[in-house]
């Protein structure tokens, strides 16, 4: 079976990217930040075709080099890794380098030390299509064809939304001109999400450390929102094995190279999602917010309609039957459930 190089293993969408290709049969390599997760990862999966490697810091220049010269006969590999918090105190070294320079170095180090790579699977985002003017306009309907306007100065300004977004941004313009530019052996898919949902397969010793689109729910069963239910954010979702399935489906599907894919299941709301968890999980009532709780501006849809969205690219060519919402969410609970305060 083919060999994957699968960057940042130990994240939320990765450790899902991982469980589907080691169940499929793929050798997959993959990097983590430090000896805890590597063993993390190496337990979890005893006996598979699996390597783990340590890049300390993808920001640092040639990062990725001798992990890529030392496991010849890779095919293809899948770039997730990049910063998705927003507790960095400088958004150039913290932030932007990783995102735009981990992206530099992999694509360097794969057209030096690994000729064979057929294609490179990005983890780009939804915000690196929006334009946050028309995060309130009811007749935009955004697509694979919109890039964010924002520029790399606004991202060294903040507020630390807008540094995400030109992290993510900036990260896929630079794998896109890379391939124009470098004209290298393998080709380029990039994966745009917005919010992504759903059960946690990575590590996970407290709720504390959850991550940062998961948080909310993890919020909403310790209590959180029982005086008000917070604003929704971008209000589009998707669940994370749907995001999975769309990295191993755009590295296996031919036509899938040189396009963006924009995945989202659609619309959600936090009022919905307090109402699905109330429904799912009774015993959690005296945690939850009530029909009667105050609701933040933006905690619903807007009675006007959000921006509309076209995800038919990727329900199309990635073959993608989006799982909803009620069980996105009770799922996630489920696992949620397990993992110490
Ligand atoms: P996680 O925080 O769980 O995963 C982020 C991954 O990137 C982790 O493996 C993390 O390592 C690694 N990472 C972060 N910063 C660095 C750094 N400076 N050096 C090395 N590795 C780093 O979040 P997600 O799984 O949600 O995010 C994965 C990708 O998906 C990111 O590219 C994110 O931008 C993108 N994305 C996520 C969305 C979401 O709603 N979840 C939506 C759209 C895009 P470590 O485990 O050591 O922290």
């Amino acid at each position: 079976m083919p060999k994957v190089l699968l960057t940042g293993g130990s994240g939320f969408i990765a450790a899902h990217v991982l469980d589907i290709l080691l169940k499929k049969g793929y050798e997959v390599v993959t990097t983590v930040r430090s000896e805890t997760k590597a063993s993390q990862i190496r337990a979890k999966y005893p006996g598979a075709k699996l390597s783990v490697a340590i890049v300390p810091d993808i920001a640092a220049p040639n990062a990725f080099d001798s992990v890529i010269a030392g496991e010849p006969g890779i095919d293809y590999v899948q770039h997730t890794a990049s910063p998705f918090h927003f507790n960095w105190k400088d958004a150039r070294t913290e932030l932007l380098d990783p995102a735009i320079e981990g992206t530099n170095s992999v694509l360097r180090a794969i057209k030096k030390h690994a000729p064979g790579v057929k294609r490179v699977v990005l983890t780009s985002s939804f915000a690196a299509i929006i334009t946050e003017a028309d995060l309130t306009n009811p007749n935009k309907t955004f697509s694979e064809a919109d890039w964010n306007p924002s520029t790399y100065e606004d991202g060294l300004k903040g507020p630390p939304p807008t540094s995400y977004r030109v992290s993510k941004t900036y990260a896929e313009k630079t794998a896109w001109d890379f391939v124009k530019n470098e004209k290298p052996g393998f080709d380029l898919a990039t994966i745009c999400p917005p919010m992504v949902f759903g059960p946690v397969a990575h590590h996970l010793d407290s709720l504390s450390g959850i991550n940062t689109s998961n948080a909310r729910i993890a919020d909403l069963i310790q209590g959180k929102w029982k005086t008000g239910i917070p604003p929704s954010g971008v209000y589009l979702w998707v669940d994370v094995r749907d995001v999975a399935n769309a990295h191993v489906s755009a590295m296996e599907i031919p036509e899938a190279g040189g396009q963006r894919f924009f995945t989202t299941a659609g619309y959600y709301d936090n009022v919905q999602i307090a109402k699905v968890v109330r429904a799912a999980y009774p015993d959690l009532a005296d945690k939850l917010p009530t029909d009667a709780t105050p609701v933040a501006k933006g905690g619903s849809l807007p009675e006007e309609g959000a921006y509309k969205y076209d995800n038919s690219r990727a329900t199309k060519v990635l073959g993608i039957d989006w799982i909803p919402l009620e069980k996105s969410v009770a799922d996630t609970v489920e696992t949620l459930l397990t993992i110490p305060a």
